[in-house]
């Protein structure tokens, strides 16, 4: 795969800014502390199962100190329709006790400390960074992930290298929004089944060797199966295999009157 060059990198931007120029989080929360619980949950979940539970649980634990005193039953309770929820309920109930002991109930604003918090890791931190501080930091997702690679923007075996390779090849003054452009193009244009590349503004400049050109491509035709040998069985008059006869029953034999 050739490497992109800036020019195109600044080109696939433009044309994603303009089809939807004000790109946001799906996720909903409240202020940096909802949204840090909020992403926390996210990790292996949908954005809109996440919102659901999260829509009742914000309005009653805004802040860490209403969330800790939840508890790890109520606050269960709240989130359990999201998967590997018991564990995140220990995270979320962690990084807020965390928050009220070492950052006076604040969330705190750089990398390290960030990811100091439990269930909070590199993308989760890239993501608060982005989203609540305006930094423009690239939350590598599966969505991006998949985009970076098939394009040829960013290949990379794993996130931290699509991640390194999008911040070299990115313009700056895409980077804030970039990550949320990615995201949305990789979620509703460049699925991961079937990406749809015959209504993609960027299809011209992606360097992805499978696309999907019509909603309906032809299905490819089944190989047709291989012709059976000739056997070389016996049959009757009737075509069927002829049935052997079945062993004759050895009889014990008959011993002599006593005389
Ligand atoms: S052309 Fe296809 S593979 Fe390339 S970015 Fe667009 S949807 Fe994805």
């Amino acid at each position: 795969m050739p490497k992109m060059t800036r020019q195109t990198a600044r080109t696939i931007f433009e044309r994603l800014a303009e089809a939807r120029p004000a790109p946001k989080t799906e996720l909903h929360y409240k202020n940096p502390f909802t949204l840090v619980v909020a992403v926390a949950l996210s990790a292996q979940a949908t954005d809109e199962g996440v919102n659901k539970a999260t829509k009742t649980l914000f309005e009653v634990a805004d802040t860490p100190e209403k969330m800790a005193a939840l508890g790890e039953k109520k606050l269960g309770d709240y989130v359990k329709t999201i998967g590997l929820w018991r564990n995140k309920t220990k995270n979320v109930l962690a990084l807020s006790q965390k928050l009220i002991d070492e950052f006076g109930g604040e969330v705190p604003r750089t990398r390290e400390e960030l990811e100091s918090l439990p269930g909070v890791g590199r993308k989760t931190a890239n993501v608060v960074m982005n989203v609540a501080f305006g930094e423009p930091t690239i939350a590598v997702d599966t969505h991006i992930f998949r985009v970076g690679n098939r394009t040829g923007m960013a290949p990379g075996k794993n996130p931290l290298e699509v991640e390194l390779g999008l911040e070299k090849i990115i313009p700056d003054d895409f980077m804030q929004h970039a990550h949320h452009w990615l995201i949305l193009h990789g979620r509703y244009i460049c699925k991961a089944r079937k990406p749809e590349c015959w209504r993609c503004p960027i299809v011209d400049l992606c360097q992805f060797k499978e696309k999907v050109m019509s909603p309906n491509p032809p299905k490819k035709e089944k190989p047709k199966p291989a012709a059976k040998k000739a056997t070389t069985k016996k049959k009757t008059l009737a075509g069927k295999p002829k049935l052997r006869a079945a062993p004759k029953k050895k009889t014990a034999k008959k011993k002599a009157p006593a005389k």
